[in-house]
């Protein structure tokens, strides 16, 4: 079996305990990598490298740095389809969604915050006729970086270029359940000579690799992507000694159908916005709030486009819905739509396992499942499930959407399809969550700030958010006048 290696001061490594964990591929069932068990010691040591590297790293020049950058992009696109190979063998995702969505969405990760530093500005304050202040953006140093399995390169990526792009040298750790495309990226780092140390990529579990960098007194930021329990955790690490962190959590999110909206056009996009990735997107819609004029008309149309989805081995293209990531996850899930039975539920559509033939007949395989009936504030309307299973619920009116759409501890995204531009605006004002699309859903510009209210994150991601976040702003204040 292929063992992956840590990618620790330029060079692959085994872990120094020498243990490793099994990768499963979950759409067979079967392992078919190993991946470094790593620990406290890999972590000290990829620290000692990043520190190490940090000098050098935090004075190279916005275009040295850029010009590294874009390689690493180039590289990608030139090894998309293998990364996109790898990425549905370690996720169980659709080709087709790794092909058009994880791997270019990686290399435009690198590719934006490689260009934007080379066109940012920095404030100067005239202070009367006395002084001169400006404010000088300092990296921080060493950063850690920790990323989730639902969209492994894309979102490992979103965190380490703007890390990397403003001076910082990193400790990154993939999820243990998808670390194979992190182990690609670190080859295409050696390939185009990053300075080693630069970017150090510890794999393993979380409460322990995970753990260690984000307790380790020389990582001085942690920008983390994962649930909402586990960011509360680190939260609680990082403030005793006011680490800065970035966290982007878990949601629930509302996708608000009124009766004046372009009826297909909304049901086309509910169908992606429920189950694309077997809806383990944070953004997916998971509620869908529905007027009660149109409840009937998008209910049926809504359940005929989810029964003609393709489910099947993620290899074969054209298959809409793969194998979600693990045993524990489809147990979890599954668990969800049984509780949803208990809370008085209507399965509409979907509701079990689903075995593929060939050679994903060990898979984790569920069918795409809509729910009817159920209260707002019961659990399954309440806690974020992360698979492919939403609610449909009804509303009398605008006043009413709107509290449904709030009535949630998350705040993340929601998507909100009217005509009529007036009510577009409200609505999508009065949500509270850190991202409402209007008759559409995840059209992402990379420039705009992206993050959740509530406990669906601390900070924002994105554009200018990023680059401050790993900056530390000082001012610097010169007299000019006597
Ligand atoms: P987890 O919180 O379980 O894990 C996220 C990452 O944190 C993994 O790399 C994990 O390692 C690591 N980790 C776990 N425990 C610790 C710890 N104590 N200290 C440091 N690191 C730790 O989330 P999932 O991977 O299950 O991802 C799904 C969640 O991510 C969902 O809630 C989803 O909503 C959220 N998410 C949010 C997004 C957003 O932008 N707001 C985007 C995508 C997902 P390991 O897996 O190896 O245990």
């Amino acid at each position: 079996m292929e063992k992956l290696l840590n990618y620790i001061d330029g060079e692959l490594q085994e872990p120094v305990s020498g243990n490793f964990i099994e990768n499963i591929n979950p759409a067979t069932g079967e392992a078919y990598a190993l991946i470094p068990d790593s620990d406290e010691n890999d972590v000290n040591l990829a620290v000692e490298a990043a520190n190490k590297a940090s000098e050098s790293w935090s004075t190279t020049t916005v275009q040295e740095r850029s010009e590294w950058m874009l390689k690493i992009a180039e590289i990608i696109d030139a090894n998309a389809d293998t990364l996109a190979l790898v990425e549905t063998n370690d996720t169980g995702k659709p080709i087709n969604l790794s092909k058009t969505v994880d791997i270019p969405r990686a290399a435009a990760n690198m590719r934006f915050f490689a260009t934007a530093i080379l066109h940012t500005t920095d404030n100067a304050h005239i202070t009367n006729q006395q002084a001169i202040n400006y404010t000088k953006r300092h990296p921080l140093g060493v950063v850690g970086c920790i990323s989730p399995w639902n969209l492994p390169l894309y979102l490992f990526t979103w965190k380490i270029a703007p890390a990397l792009a403003t001076g910082n040298t990193v400790i990154a750790k993939p999820s243990e359940l998808t670390p194979a495309t992190a182990f690609l990226f670190s080859k295409i780092c050696k390939e185009v000579g990053l300075p080693k140390g630069v970017l150090n990529i510890v794999h393993g579990y979380g409460d322990k690799a995970g753990a260690a960098i984000v307790s380790h007194e020389d990582v001085n930021a942690i920008s983390f992507t994962g649930g909402t329990a586990t960011g509360s955790k680190i939260a609680s690490v990082c403030a005793p000694s006011f680490k800065k962190v970035s966290l982007e959590l878990g949601g629930k999110n509302p996708f608000v159908v009124f009766d004046d909206c372009n009826l297909e056009n909304t049901v086309e996009t509910a169908v992606r916005a429920s189950f694309s990735n077997q809806g383990q997107i944070c953004l997916c819609g998971s509620r869908i709030l529905v007027h009660e004029s149109c409840y009937e008309s998008f209910k049926n149309a809504f359940l005929a486009k989810t029964k003609e989805l393709k489910i099947g081995d993620p290899l074969v293209p054209f298959i809409d819905v793969g194998a979600v990531i693990s045993n524990n996850h489809s147990e979890k899930i599954l668990s969800y739509i049984d509780l949803a039975i208990k809370e008085g539920g209507k399965i509409l559509t979907g509701g079990n396992k689903t075995q593929v033939e060939g050679r994903c007949t060990k898979g984790n395989f569920i069918t795409p499942t809509i729910i009817e009936n159920l209260s707002a504030n019961c659990r399954v309307n309440q806690e974020e499930i992360f698979g492919p299973v939403v609610s449909l619920m009804k509303f009398k009116d605008e006043k009413e959407a709107i509290t449904l759409a709030n009535d949630s501890k998350y705040g993340l995204a929601a998507s909100v399809w009217t005509n009529d531009i007036n009510k577009a605006n409200r609505v999508s004002s009065a949500i509270k969550c850190g991202i409402v699309w209007v008759n559409c859903w995840m059209l992402r510009d990379l420039r705009t700030p992206f993050g959740g209210m509530k406990q669906s994150g601390l900070g924002r991601e994105g554009g200018e958010e990023a680059l401050r976040f790993f900056t530390e702003p000082q001012n610097i204040c010169i007299q000019t006048g006597s």
